[in-house]
Formats: structure tokens, sequence, C-alpha cells
């Protein structure tokens, strides 16, 4: 089956890549050349985002569209930065700015009360209009200082209480035997959704 990946970020667009190793799917990006329109993700919950992400694509392509609405949910921040993670400190600051913001606003929390967990919200969107969403999740805490640089975003300062280390630290496959793409995307195979009809 032939799928469209709906993702502008190149660290998303690595992981699915990974994801996608040895499952018979055929899976276009951007890197493909087919260029794609900014989607306004100005959903409350990482599912409205998600499945807006979906559809707008999968009728733009008229491909069937698999999109990801993910976060950083930080217990001492009242689940933010949340829906609001890629724009955390700002529309356009860096990876590695970010992650100086979180750690300077978390700099006196303790480590008992740094409980922190990415989402992942996956949804397949048909260009008939059906659409169906998956959510993963991972629990960890926020690192005092950014360790590793595998990955992207806030993976040097989420340390994972699975992997024992961060996600900065972890290989693709270690992430991919944990993460909550991981875990999202594998309730999406499971469903059978991705199977020729
Ligand atoms: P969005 O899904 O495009 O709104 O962006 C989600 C944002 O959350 C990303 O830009 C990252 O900052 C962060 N994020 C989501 N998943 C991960 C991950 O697996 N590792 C690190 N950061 C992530």
């Amino acid at each position: 089956m032939k799928v469209f990946l709906a993702t502008k970020n190149k660290g998303k667009i690595k992981d699915f890549e990974k994801l996608t190793e040895g499952i018979n799917l055929e899976v276009v990006t951007i890197l493909d050349g087919l260029d794609i329109p900014d989607v306004v993700e100005d959903g409350e919950t990482f599912e409205e985002n998600s499945q807006k992400k979906a559809k707008e694509i999968a009728d733009y392509t008229n491909i069937v569209t698999v999109s990801d609405d993910s976060g950083l949910c930080v217990d001492a921040l009242d689940g933010g930065p949340g829906v609001y993670s890629a724009r955390f400190g700002g529309e356009n600051t860096s990876d590695s700015e970010k992650n100086q913001k979180m750690l300077e606003i978390l700099k006196d929390v303790k480590k008992e009360d740094r409980k922190a967990h990415f989402v992942s919200v996956v949804s397949i969107a048909f260009p008939n209009g059906e659409i169906h969403s998956f959510r993963g999740e991972i629990e960890g805490e926020i690192l005092f200082e950014a360790q590793g640089n595998n990955g992207f975003g806030y993976n040097p300062i989420f340390y994972s209480y699975e992997l024992g280390k961060s996600f900065g630290q972890a290989s693709d496959e270690e992430r991919k035997s944990v993460s909550h793409r991981a875990r999202a995307f594998r309730k999406l195979i499971a469903s059978g959704l991705l199977e020729e009809k």
C-alpha cells in the first residue's frame, strides 16, 4: 500500500523510516519532491491536530495519508508544553534553545517532581474521508542537563525509565522499541488499516 507521510519534520520522517523498515509499505514523504501546504495546528488536543493534518493532506494529495501530532507533557508545567511543544519558546527557536529554556524553567524543581511523558497520536486518513487515530505514550523525567544528541527535539533532556538513559543517548533501534511514536504506529499496524483493501 502507498501512504503519504504528512510532516515537514525531518526528525519524524527519520523515525517513521525506521518504524516502517521491513513492512510492505511504500512511504512517500516531502523528501520525494511532493511539497505540501502548512496545516494550521489550532486544535486543543493531539487527536484534533493529528486528524486535521491527516485529513487536509489526504485531500491535497489524494493519497492515503499518515500524520503524527506529538509533544512533551511535563507534570511540573501542568502537562505543558503539550500540543505547543513545537512552538515552546517561540515559533522559530531551535531544538537546543527549547531544551535550554526547559532546563532553565525547571532548574529549581527537584528530581522527584520532574516527571514527564511524550505523547504521539498517529492518524490515517483515506481520500474517501475515513479517518482513524492511535495514541502512544512513554514515561520519563526531565534531566538537569542535556545528555546525548541522537534524534531530534527534546530527546537530549528526556530520560526514559524503560531505557535507563536519555532519548538523546538511545540508538534508533532502542527508541523504536519503546517510543510514543512507535507505540502509536504499532497500534496502526495492528489495526490492519495499512493492508491493501
Ligand atoms: P508537532 O507534532 O509538529 O506539533 O511537533 C511536536 C514537537 O514535539 C516536536 O517539534 C518536538 O519538539 C517534540 N517532540 C515530539 N516527538 C518527539 C520525540 O520523539 N523526540 C523529541 N521531541 C519530540
